[in-house]
């Protein structure tokens, strides 16, 4: 059992000047119970907290360290753009280089604006798509994630599932009654909506992987339909490839579908650690963006010197290095098919779903296709057996609606880590 004393008295501390004693809600680990660990530094494939504690890391700051933490390409790069002083709000070099090899890796993206966050990236692209149709409604899916952008947070994933708020107070009714929702899945619902409000729907906006209800995967065809119909209709497709974006592919789950959308969100691995999203996709429609055309959209720190050494490194070396994919596939069959023995063994009922190096557990024998089936899943089983896991040093997602991110620094002595910590915790989360 790992010791967490001076954790548990900076959170403490904490909750006196941070709303929750956190910057971003799911860190603080209300769904599973107990209290988060302060954490001081990682290397490769661990975290390090304040209490001297080692773990292994399974969550990769909720995916951008691909390639591990501190991993050596992307610190050099930043270590060399850091005596050039931190920010100069004028343009550089390095944007046109970071912008040429996204569009040289991301197939719907012809030209790309940097932001900040993902958040940003969202907001910004669909103000882009209501700009370039002149229409005012979006769709989303049910259990889906795309920030807090108000227009987002409606049947809301991950932290705002977790939390029981999936659709936030202080969402005006004006804006959430232009976002309509949809049954992750279900092309048929997708249809009715379209239907109903004949030529209003700017865009569609989904992960073509969902990452935020757990990992889902879209049906065979989900992602071709949807794209015909947007064609269909002249709806703006978006994907919003925060999560799955250089993860699933150099070109994310656009590539490893075969299916390219109007415009794309990317956030989280585009900057190697550092705080950066864009969005991209069409060159007629992001034309529309400030100063290019009437669309307004900024930023004090976008394209920001040190952000766009790091993600330029960490893409370049993505792009560079093709074999990582295979590798963390493999690393994650091996986790996943452990994982799987454990449970058989244990008599226990439980979904597996996984994709590349993204998986997540459910406890629930039903498939897992959409938000509902999702919630199928018993959470305080989930709670006891991450906390069982912590205790063996190894560090998950802290929520049932979290997906899981594997690095290239998870070797043979991680994997085998963590089937053992895996048996062992869904024991002792069977007990109660
Ligand atoms: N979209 C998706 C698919 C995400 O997973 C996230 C964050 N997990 C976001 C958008 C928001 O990104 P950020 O937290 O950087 O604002």
């Amino acid at each position: 059992m790992i010791k967490a004393p001076v954790s548990n008295d900076l959170f403490l501390r904490a909750q006196n000047s941070i709303p929750g004693g956190v910057n971003s809600p799911v860190r603080a680990f209300r769904a599973v119970g107990g209290n988060p660990r302060f954490i001081v530094s990682a290397k490769g494939p661990y975290m390090y907290d304040e209490d001297d504690n080692r773990y292994t890391d399974f969550i990769n700051s909720w995916g951008p360290m691909i390639l591990g933490h501190a991993a050596e390409v992307v610190q050099e790069a930043v270590q060399q753009a850091i005596p050039n002083s931190l920010s100069f709000g004028a343009p550089t070099r390095k944007e046109i280089e970071i912008a040429e090899l996204i569009v040289s890796m991301v197939p719907s993206i012809e030209k790309v604006r940097m932001v900040n966050s993902g958040t940003e990236a969202t907001m910004s692209a669909i103000r882009v798509a209501r700009g370039f149709t002149g229409r005012d409604k979006i769709i989303k899916f049910e259990g889906c994630y795309h920030g807090h952008g108000d227009s987002f947070l409606i049947s809301a994933g991950s932290g705002a599932i977790t939390l029981g708020v999936p659709d936030s107070p202080g969402v005006t009714k004006g804006t959430a009654n232009d976002t309509l929702t949809a049954p992750y899945n279900n092309l048929d619902a997708v249809k009715t909506l379209v239907d109903a409000k004949k030529g209003q729907i700017a865009a569609i906006i989904l992960e073509p992987v969902a990452g935020n209800m757990g990992l889902v995967t879209p049906a065979e065809g989900f992602l071709q339909n949807l794209r015909a119909l947007c064609d269909k209709e002249g709806i703006v497709l978006i994907f919003d490839e925060v999560m799955t974006g250089f993860r699933l592919a150099p070109g994310g789950a656009q590539e490893l579908y075969g299916v390219t959308p109007d415009m794309s969100t990317l956030g989280k691995i585009i900057g190697g650690g550092m705080p950066v999203g864009a969005y991209g996709g069409k060159r007629e429609i992001m034309e529309y963006v400030a100063p290019a055309g009437p669309v307004y959209q900024a930023g004090t720190l976008s394209g920001n010197p040190i952000a766009m050494s790091a993600g330029m490194a960490m893409l370049t070396y993505l792009k560079e290095h093709p074999e990582v994919y295979t590798q963390l596939r493999n690393t994650t069959d091996k986790l996943v098919s452990g994982m799987e023995q454990n449970m058989q063994q244990l008599g226990l009922n439980f979904t597996v779903n996984q994709i590349g190096s993204m998986f997540s557990i459910f406890f629930t024998q039903q498939a897992v296709t959409d938000f509902d089936s999702a919630k199928t899943s018993n959470t305080a089983f989930f709670g006891r057996y991450f906390n069982a896991m912590l205790d063996r040093g190894i560090y998950l997602a802290p929520s049932q609606y979290e997906a899981l991110f594997v690095s290239t620094a998870i070797g043979e002595e991680q994997v085998s880590q963590y089937i053992q910590a895996n048996l062992e915790s869904l024991k002792e989360a069977q007990q109660g």
